[in-house]
């Protein structure tokens, strides 16, 4: 082959064509330095009937400059790049980049430089370095990372390095992970979990692509379900890829691998330091990576010799992308290990409704679990209705939940309570002229932090000291909290149970893997009565001497009245109550409503799943909302509102006329302003016959806008804002 055709990073240009210089060696998947202009790009060598262009004459070629040593790009990973681009329309450029995520690994010298303190003192001890000491302590990393992390300057740490407080410490970016071992611990497996093992491990052995939906409810040992067809993939010196959805919460799953494997998996993740990623990535292409455990991104890894892919908990909305290219982890995930022909084997106690209704057309094996490990029984459930049992005024709680908690404090067992709204409240206001908190670059309230005394934006990150006086008024001490956060619900607990020991969990609070394992052994060495948190404490954790589970508001989830409200609230409760009686103490849960007869809570409190499922199946088929129709979004977003108004109406001149296609719109977004630009939306519902993504390209392509202007489609939405 002397001349190749590349995908180019680079989302504005086609496929382009070059000469293959004499001597160099390329074929489909190599990735490659091309020219363009004065300037070098990174590409990848694709089938070129498969990149429709203009072919261009061969003496007018150039040639490519390099390859780049990194094993060429499966086949597998490429049809799943293209399938991915085309089933999102999105670029395949934009996907490309996911699989090549790691700009280090490709080229560059195998060891790298790292720094760490040494222990030495600076000349002159300045605020600025004693700060950035204390937050370098047992860290090493790049100058740029320990900048990140120490929230100073390069220049600092530079000064630092000059003065030898920090030293250089040369680290080899290619030394082998410890082997995993398939047989090092033995589990004796229950005889459901038995079967279900066999089942998965027996699909392994095929390696067919065959999708498992593994139904089992909470506690029911999914992880040491699934661990046996791992081990069997090990033994047949094939790869794992298990996708977690909160990578910073995976101590336990870590803790359990070891213990069963004999070593730690592989960790993929965005917060990875530059050597971990190299490492990472260039052991997952040369195949010496066993088992990678990671957040949705590891999906696009370029694995060698691919044996099993695990999503667990893979009801969960974390899976779903929201920026760049928005994909759904979940179902690529399925695609993947179609391209791969492996098995796959999504795991979850309250799958998503596409799941089900995938298993129920028999495209997916479903596989349950349908009780808890060691005889623990499910907990008992219970609703409290708020509009009867009131709590005291200006409180949250009502006096049977804290009575509950009371019990558990007197018999040394401990409480969840639930409240998905981090912070202290989410609405402040000014008693005196009615001022409200608000974010200057988005459409939201800012929400009061008490512990680090500031207002903060959720959806953007601005942020601002909470001041003393009102600044539109200028009133001294008018401000008021409205509504409750997670802190105020401490607040309330610590008020009226003074001797409870209470901690707030949340993803202020447990932002790193290392707060995280000091949660969980506080929790276990009986330290902490009551953990107030967020959806964060919903999954994954395992606390024997939980007893009680408090849901402080099981009807805020569904306020939004998006369209799967309703499956996300059911699915939370259900996960948080699941944390309840995991030992042999039986569990009890609480759910504080306002409604107890709307069909979710109802199903909830007669834990009859079923009908729940089948309410929601029904409503589904009435709206034709997915699994039954289809859903997109088109947002124009634009810093200048006018631009993005402009752009939109122009867009929606052109919308196509298509039978079973409802596109509604132009209109400004719910969150019609978010992190400084203005967003107008586009809902497009589709029959599941309409080619959905060629209507938008077809629509998308007539219209040009100017540079100011972005254009996002989300395919088959999760959030409606
Ligand atoms: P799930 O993910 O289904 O909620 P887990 O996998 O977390 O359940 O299992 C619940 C608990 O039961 C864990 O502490 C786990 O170690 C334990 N467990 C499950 N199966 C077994 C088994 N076969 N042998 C020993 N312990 C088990
Ligand atoms: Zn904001």
């Amino acid at each position: 082959m002397n001349r190749v055709r590349c995908l180019v990073l680079n989302a504005a240009l086609g496929p382009l064509d070059y000469r293959v210089p004499d001597g160099m060696e390329v074929e489909p998947g190599s990735v490659v330095e091309c020219p363009l202009g004065p300037r070098t790009v990174i590409g990848i060598v694709w089938e070129a009937e498969r990149l429709p262009g203009t072919e261009v004459p061969a003496e007018k070629l150039r040639p490519l400059r390099d390859v780049l040593p990194v094993p060429p790009l499966s086949a597998p990973l490429r049809r799943l790049i293209e399938w991915t681009a085309d089933y999102y329309v999105a670029s395949m450029a934009g996907v490309a980049r996911m699989a090549l995520s790691s700009g280090g690994a490709l080229k560059g010298p195998a060891t790298m430089t790292e720094y760490r303190l040494t222990g030495g003192m600076p000349e002159r001890l300045t605020p600025q370095r004693l700060a950035a000491m204390e937050a370098l302590e047992g860290e090493q990393a790049n100058i740029r990372e320990l900048a990140g992390l120490a929230g100073v300057s390069e220049g600092v740490l530079r000064g630092l390095v000059n003065q030898g407080v920090l030293e250089p410490v040369e680290v080899d970016c290619d030394r082998p992970y410890d082997e995993a071992r398939p047989d090092f611990a033995h589990v004796e497996l229950s005889p459901e979990q038995a079967e279900a093992s066999a089942t998965l491990a027996e699909a392994v052995r095929k390696a067919e692509f065959t999708p498992f939906l593994l139904d089992g409810v909470t506690g029911s040992g999914k992880t040491e379900t699934y661990f046996e067809p791992v081990a069997e993939a090990l033994r047949m010196g094939r790869q794992v890829l298990v996708l977690l959805p909160e990578i910073a919460l995976t101590e336990n799953f870590l803790h359990r691998f070891e213990e069963r494997f004999g070593a730690a998996p592989v960790l993929w993740h965005s917060s990875l330091k530059s050597t971990e990623r190299r490492r990472a990535y260039r052991a997952v292409a040369s195949g010496s990576a066993q088992v990678v455990v990671g957040a949705r991104s590891a999906l696009f890894l370029p694995f060698r010799m691919l044996g099993l892919i695990v999503v667990d908990e893979a009801h969960e909305v974390s899976f779903k992308q929201e920026d760049g290219v928005r994909y759904n982890a979940r179902d690529v995930a399925v695609m993947r290990a179609h391209f791969e022909k492996v098995p796959v084997v999504l795991a979850s106690a309250t799958p998503a409704l596409e799941s089900l209704q995938m298993a129920e057309s028999g495209i997916y094996t479903k596989i349950d679990l349908p009780s808890r490990f060691g005889g623990a029984e499910l907990p008992a459930i219970d609703t409290i209705d708020l509009t009867q049992e009131k709590p005291p005024h200006g409180m949250w709680l009502a006096q049977r939940l804290v009575d509950g908690i009371e019990e558990r404090l007197a018999r040394g067992e401990q409480s969840l309570l639930f409240l998905n709204r981090r912070g202290y409240a989410p609405l402040t206001l000014c008693r005196n002229c009615g001022f409200r908190f608000q974010c200057p670059n988005c459409s939201a309230w800012l929400v009061e932090h008490r512990f680090s005394r500031r207002l903060a934006c959720h959806h953007c990150g601005h942020e601002t000291p909470s001041p003393n006086a009102c600044p539109e008024c200028g009133e001294p001490d008018c401000l008021v909290a409205c509504g409750p956060g997670v802190e105020r619900i401490a607040d309330e607990v610590a008020e009226r149970l003074p001797d409870a020991r209470v901690f707030v969990a949340t993803s202020d609070t447990l932002n790193s893997p290392g707060k995280a394992a000091e949660f969980i052994a506080l929790v276990e060495a009986g330290e902490i009565d009551v953990i107030v948190g967020t959806q964060l404490v919903t999954k994954g954790f395992h606390f024997p001497e939980l007893t009680l589970v408090g849901v402080v508001d099981a009807d805020l989830g569904l306020e939004g009245g998006d369209l799967r409200a309703g499956e996300r609230t059911y699915q939370q409760v259900a996960q948080v109550a699941g944390r309840a009686g995991r030992g042999s103490k039986p569990g009890e849960v609480l759910i504080q409503t306002r409604h107890p007869e709307a069909s979710v809570i109802a199903a909830l409190a007669a834990g009859d799943r079923d009908a729940f499922y089948s309410a929601e199946t029904e409503g589904r088929r009435h709206a034709g909302a997915p699994p039954f129709g289809r859903w997109a979004a088109i947002i124009i977003s634009s810093e200048d509102d006018a631009e993005a108004r402009e752009a939109a109406n122009r867009l929606g001149a052109f919308r196509p006329q298509v039978d079973d296609c409802q596109i509604l719109g132009p209109a400004p977004a719910p969150m019609a302003l978010l992190r400084g630009r203005y967003r107008y939306r586009f809902l497009i519902n589709a029959r599941r016959s309409v080619q959905l993504q060629d209507v938008i390209r077809g629509w998308l392509r007539q219209v040009d806008h100017p540079p100011g202007v972005r254009v996002a489609v989300d395919v088959d939405p999760y959030s409606f804002v």
